[in-house]
């Protein structure tokens, strides 16, 4: 082989060997083992007698050997003090040196030692290799610090303070979840749940863990994945406290704060959206007007703090209701809207019968039991209006007629009810006004009492409300308005001074016996003070009261029996005689006239109609007129009109007979014409 040949000869194996390193750089091994790889080759190719790699210490102080190859001799050698150029090769006669930087400072460098043949050579060659080394260097380098990157990344991932969740919808495949989302969603049923809403694909979407009362918010966007595919990433939010916070605020708005009930706003918003139910779906459903009977005694007899915790009691028994849970309303004061809404309404008539059994039991107030009734309209929606204020006020006026025609009662509204209802309302207006000065429009009028001998034992008051350009307006008409109202009560004073005035003139001038019976309405009986207020009428007008009779009627004694008789007593203790009015009529038992404490009943005229015609009234008559007589009580026989009826009457044990047959009611200065 001819030098020359022998030149290229080398210089072909050099470049095969440079291929060969530039090949095992693509090879997945690590730098280390990479370099003592190519150590050996140049050891081989160039005949070198050994080779190293070595590193500098952390603290840049001292050198280690990461691999080395050949003679070792040289290999631990002294090499700490090597100043290397700072980019290329260090070639001395037998030995080169070919430094390494990382982040541009020399720390590795590697050594080849004892060159069996001159170097000058070989240096561009070395230089080559030193250039291959370092930028496999550089990539493992690049590499390495990416991997730190991710790592990181993962970790702040891994531990932020949201949920994050990786999804694939094209293989329907979890890629990742952070610690955050493991630990919320450890519950396979709700993990799985949550899964299936993220899956579901939906926007902002809010998620709520019954488990521990907490709520989400999930958000998603898509991502590009580490492999390039398209991704979804959901991230978590718990929002708990914003949501609470918004939840109390919507509270405020729809609730009433004393009862938690809802409010009128929600009740109005509901109901239109039931009535459009029923407008979609067909059916039918019904609104509740409901108003309890004389709260207004309640709270002022007691103090506002019981008339709240009797509100109070009341919703929370509605809202148990099954039916109704949530459609209970307050309107304030102590008025309640019940919507049952098609899907309820077969239950209506359940519905109501547990409404009603609310109010069978008594209430405990301040030491004592207390019985408080309600009166309900009805208003069935879609017929009776298709909106909520024509439904509100037609419920309302259902409601009405049920305070007036005796209160703890249910009335549904229909349209007759309506007509006479807005002559009412009108009324209504007017009896305000009237209430604030009662003289002046509100007259005492006198019916003649007579004793079965036809001589006048006194007399019944019965108010007249004169109406301007209306005249009179009966009794029968305003009073139970002015219960409703809550006008009774002046009204009812009025009339009871007036009356008391009048006895004690007609007691003055030559009949000392006269009676003088007062209608007490029921509202009056309960209120609070009312033994205070006819003790005071006494005292003041100075009359005798064994000459005053109060007529009070038995329906108001089913609500709460122990009440009345508590009150009627203390009345009697006065010395002030009673009289169950309307005997007969409404919730009239027998038992009642036994344990009342009465001085007189007055039957009611409907059994004195029929009397000679009808047998059923005539016995009854008579059979109250014996029992009566057996329990000491008196007997007064209310609208005897003719001749027959007086005739009748008169061969039982009856004491007293009113009615036209004797005289209708007459102005006081008429009676006095007549009577005194
Ligand atoms: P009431 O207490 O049963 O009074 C008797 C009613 O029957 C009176 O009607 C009287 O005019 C009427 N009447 C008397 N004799 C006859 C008769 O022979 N035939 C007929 N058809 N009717 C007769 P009025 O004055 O219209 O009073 C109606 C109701 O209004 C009273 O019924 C009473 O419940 C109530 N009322 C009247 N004045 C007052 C009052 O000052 N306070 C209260 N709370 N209620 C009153
Ligand atoms: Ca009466
Ligand atoms: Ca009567």
């Amino acid at each position: 082989m001819s030098v020359t040949e022998e030149i290229l000869q080398k210089e072909l194996e050099r470049y095969k060997m440079l291929a060969d390193i530039v090949r095992m750089l693509d090879e997945d091994k690590s730098f280390t083992v990479i370099s003592e790889e190519i150590l050996n080759k140049v050891c081989l190719v160039l005949n070198f007698s050994g080779a190293s790699l070595k590193q500098k210490d952390q603290k840049g102080e001292k050198w280690k050997i990461l691999c080395h190859t050949g003679n070792a001799e040289k290999i631990f050698g002294d090499t700490e003090n090597l100043e290397f150029p700072k980019e290329s090769c260090l070639i001395t006669d037998k030995d080169a040196y070919l430094p390494l930087k990382v982040n541009g400072q020399v720390t590795m460098y590697i050594a080849f030692y004892d060159a069996k043949e001159a170097l000058d050579r070989n240096s561009s060659f070395l230089e080559d290799i030193r250039c291959i080394l370092q930028s496999a260097l550089n990539k493992r380098i690049t590499q390495n610090s990416l991997a730190g990157s991710y790592t990181s990344l993962e970790a702040i991932i891994e531990n932020v303070g949201c949920g994050i969740y990786v999804y694939d919808s094209m293989t329907q495949k979890c890629l990742y979840t952070n610690q955050y989302f493991r630990h919320h969603f450890r519950d396979k049923d709700k993990a799985q749940e949550l899964e299936n809403l993220l899956k579901s694909g939906c926007g902002h979407t809010e998620f709520y863990v019954n488990e521990n009362n907490r709520w989400f918010d999930v958000f998603h966007s898509s991502i590009s994945w580490v492999d390039g595919r398209k991704v979804t990433l959901y991230t978590i939010y718990e929002v708990t406290d914003k949501k609470n916070y918004q939840q109390k605020i919507e509270r405020q708005v729809n609730n009433d704060f004393l009862t938690g009930l809802y409010n009128r706003m929600r009740c109005e918003q509901d109901l239109g959206h039931f009535i459009q139910q029923t407008k979609e779906f067909g059916g039918q459903g019904a609104l509740l007007y409901m108003d309890l009977d004389d709260f207004k005694h309640i709270n002022d007899g007691l103090g506002h703090q019981y008339g709240d915790a009797l509100l109070r009691s009341i919703s929370h028994s509605l809202q148990r209701i099954t039916g109704i849970e949530n459609t209970c309303y307050r309107m304030g004061g102590d008025e309640f809207i019940i919507i049952v809404p098609y899907s309820q309404y077969t239950m209506l008539k359940t519905i109501l019968d547990d409404i009603c059994s609310i109010f069978s039991k008594p209430w405990f107030l301040k030491g004592a039991d207390y019985y408080c009734t309600m009166s309900m309209g009805i208003a069935r929606f879609p017929e009776d209006g298709d909106t909520g204020d024509e439904l509100i006020k037609k419920a309302d006026i259902a409601l009405y007629e049920a305070k007036k025609t005796g209160k703890n009662r249910i009335e549904y509204y229909n349209d007759a009810v309506e007509s006479i209802s807005f002559k009412r309302l009108d009324l209504g207006k007017k009896m305000r006004d009237a209430a604030r000065d009662a003289s002046r429009e509100f007259e005492v009028y006198f019916q003649p009492i007579m004793g079965v001998d036809g001589v006048c034992q006194g007399a019944e008051a019965l108010v007249r409300w004169k109406l301007d350009g209306m005249g009179f307006v009966s009794p029968s008409e305003f009073i139970p308005l002015a219960e409703y109202l809550g006008l009774i009560n002046p009204i009812g004073e009025f009339v009871l001074m007036e009356a008391c005035k009048r006895l004690k003139r007609w007691n003055d001038m030559g009949h000392p016996n006269y009676q003088l019976n007062v209608n007490l309405s029921v509202v009056q009986l309960l209120q609070n003070d009312i033994v205070k207020k006819v003790e005071k009428v006494i005292r003041e007008v100075r009359i005798c009261p064994e000459n005053l009779v109060l007529e009070v009627t038995e329906s108001l004694a089913v609500n709460d029996m122990a009440r009345m008789k508590q009150i009627l007593a203390q009345i009697k203790d006065l010395g002030v005689q009673v009289a169950m009015d309307d005997f007969g009529t409404g919730y009239s038992s027998l038992n009642h006239i036994r344990e009342m404490p009465l001085d007189i009943i007055k039957i009611d005229r409907c059994f004195i109609q029929d009397i000679g015609k009808d047998e059923f009234s005539e016995s009854f008559v008579k059979m109250v007129a014996e029992l009566a007589a057996t329990i000491g009580v008196k007997v007064c026989v209310e609208g005897v009109e003719e001749r027959e009826q007086f005739e009748v009457l008169s061969r039982m044990k009856i004491q007293q007979v009113q009615g036209y047959f004797y005289d209708e009611p007459m102005s006081a200065s008429q009676f006095e014409k007549k009577y005194i």
